[in-house]
């Protein structure tokens, strides 16, 4: 499999060049092998190091580690979500517990900062889930009496209040959660690279071919070597059906986003010169928008079912042309072209929105399938796995596994036929907060 990702991230070219990279080019044989270096993967990593600091531990990444989804994505770190894509929040109890794993993942991604004094843009500022239509406050009532029993900090806010907080009158309705963070997710990923323990050996733009167990040893194949492993971790997300890991559970989607350039202090003062916030509809498929610190505009109002290893430059343009038409109707007072990259990124997702963190056998582990929800629960995931895999048990892995497992899914192409039709559906019901 060759991944070409576009270079156009914004996030991406905010950080300095990386001269540190190394490619696959002997055989090797290790004790410990992790497939995937984004968040997931950079988390197994620097736990098993903890665990295991005199046994070899290789990890591998098909690009440039963390230049995957983790650099790609919005940077919500969220305590709540109120649209998962196609499974409602009715049950109070199942909430709670999707809940609880993105509190825990608050906290492993809070500590990682903390220990290795991480500047990622960290914001406490919570977010908001905005509608365009004051119908929707419906919904947003229903939620917020879910939040209320939970105890979630929230409140609902309308019209110039909006208005006020966000810079644009496009809103009529929304409900603010106060536990939410936004941070720079590529920031966030390549401190997790530059703090990777010396005893873990980073292999880029090296990607898994194919892989099998003999007895105890899993065999990997890469272009023109091989690593022979006692254990593997995979950390692929929106690839692991590609590897062949719980192919009936999970399915990978594209997802698009574009970024503005900074807005000039007088298209700032234009919108009331608004703090920075981040927004997220309130049906599946409309825009997740964002206000960033250094008043850069982020819009991402995609999701589709697309070949995962690359998109042309004129699909990106296609979709880059939607993002402008979704900023022009929030902002009709800002400038044509003020976008300055469009890029996209996989993520993976599975029927009821459940996360995979699995044994497959003693010798085999996963861990992955987000949602679009996976920068504090991949990097939770990625060391309660570590730890799974070392045979030792802990408090959150228990959280972990008392929620519902993935459930199955159908086969190709009944579930492309599938998903594409309830994207379509989703689509129309969100046509107006696109
Ligand atoms: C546009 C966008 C917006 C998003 N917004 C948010 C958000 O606001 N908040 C949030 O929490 N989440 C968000 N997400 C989801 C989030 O980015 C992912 O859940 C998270 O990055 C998953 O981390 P990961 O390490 O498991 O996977 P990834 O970051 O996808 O890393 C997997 C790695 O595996 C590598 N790989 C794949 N196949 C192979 C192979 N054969 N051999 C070797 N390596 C391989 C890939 O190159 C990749 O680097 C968004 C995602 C996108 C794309």
């Amino acid at each position: 499999m060759k991944l070409t990702n576009d270079k156009s991230c914004s996030w991406i070219n905010d950080l300095p060049l990386r001269t540190n990279i190394k490619t696959l080019s002997v055989n090797q044989e290790c004790d410990w092998l992790i497939i995937g270096a984004g968040y997931t993967g950079l988390s197994v990593a620097r736990k098993l190091s903890q665990l295991h600091p005199s046994q070899k531990i290789i990890l591998v990444d098909a690009q440039l580690a963390g230049e995957g989804a983790s650099s790609r994505n919005s940077g919500y770190l969220v305590d709540t979500t109120l649209n998962d894509g196609f499974t409602s929040n009715k049950e109070l109890e199942n909430y709670k517990k999707k809940a609880d794993i993105y509190e825990l993942g608050i906290k492993a991604v809070k500590k990682f900062i903390k220990e290795y004094q991480v500047d990622c843009e960290w914001n406490e500022c919570g977010k908001y889930f905005a509608s365009s239509k004051s119908e929707d406050q419906k919904i947003l009532l229903k939620f917020s009496e879910t939040l209320s029993k939970l105890g979630y900090n929230h409140n609902l806010l309308f019209n110039n209040e909006l208005t006020k907080k966000l810079g644009t009158s496009f809103y009529t309705v929304a409900l603010h959660t106060k536990g939410g963070i936004l941070l720079h997710p590529g920031k966030l990923a390549r401190a997790m690279i530059d703090t990777l323990p010396d005893n873990v050996q980073l292999f880029e733009n090296s990607p898994l071919l194919d892989w099998e167990k003999n007895n105890d040893i899993i065999s990997c194949n890469f272009n023109n070597e091989k690593i022979n492993t006692k254990k593997i971790i995979f950390a692929t997300n929106g690839f692991l059906k590609s590897l062949g890991i719980k192919s009936n559970y999970n399915f990978p989607l594209t997802l698009t986003a574009s970024m503005t350039r900074p807005l000039t202090d007088e298209e700032f003062r234009a919108l009331g010169e608004p703090n920075e916030w981040g927004v997220l509809p309130v049906k599946p498929m409309g825009a997740t928008i964002r206000m960033t610190k250094d008043r850069r505009i982020l819009i991402r109002n995609t999701a589709e079912v697309h070949d995962p290893s690359k998109m042309t430059q004129s699909e990106l343009d296609k979709r880059s042309i939607k993002q402008k038409l979704g900023i022009k109707k929030r902002f009709p007072q800002l400038p044509n072209d003020i976008i300055k990259s469009s890029w996209s990124g996989i993520v993976s997702r599975t029927r009821n929105s459940s996360q995979i963190f699995e044994k497959i056998d003693d010798h085999i582990f996963a861990a992955g399938c987000y949602n679009g929800s996976g920068i504090g629960v991949g990097t939770l995931f990625g060391e309660q796995i570590a730890i799974k895999a070392s045979n030792e048990n802990s408090d959150e892995i228990n959280i972990i596994e008392s929620r519902s497992k993935p459930t199955w899914l159908p086969p190709q192409p009944f579930l492309n036929i599938g998903v594409k039709t309830r994207l379509i559906f989703e689509r129309f019901r969100s046509r107006s907060d696109v």
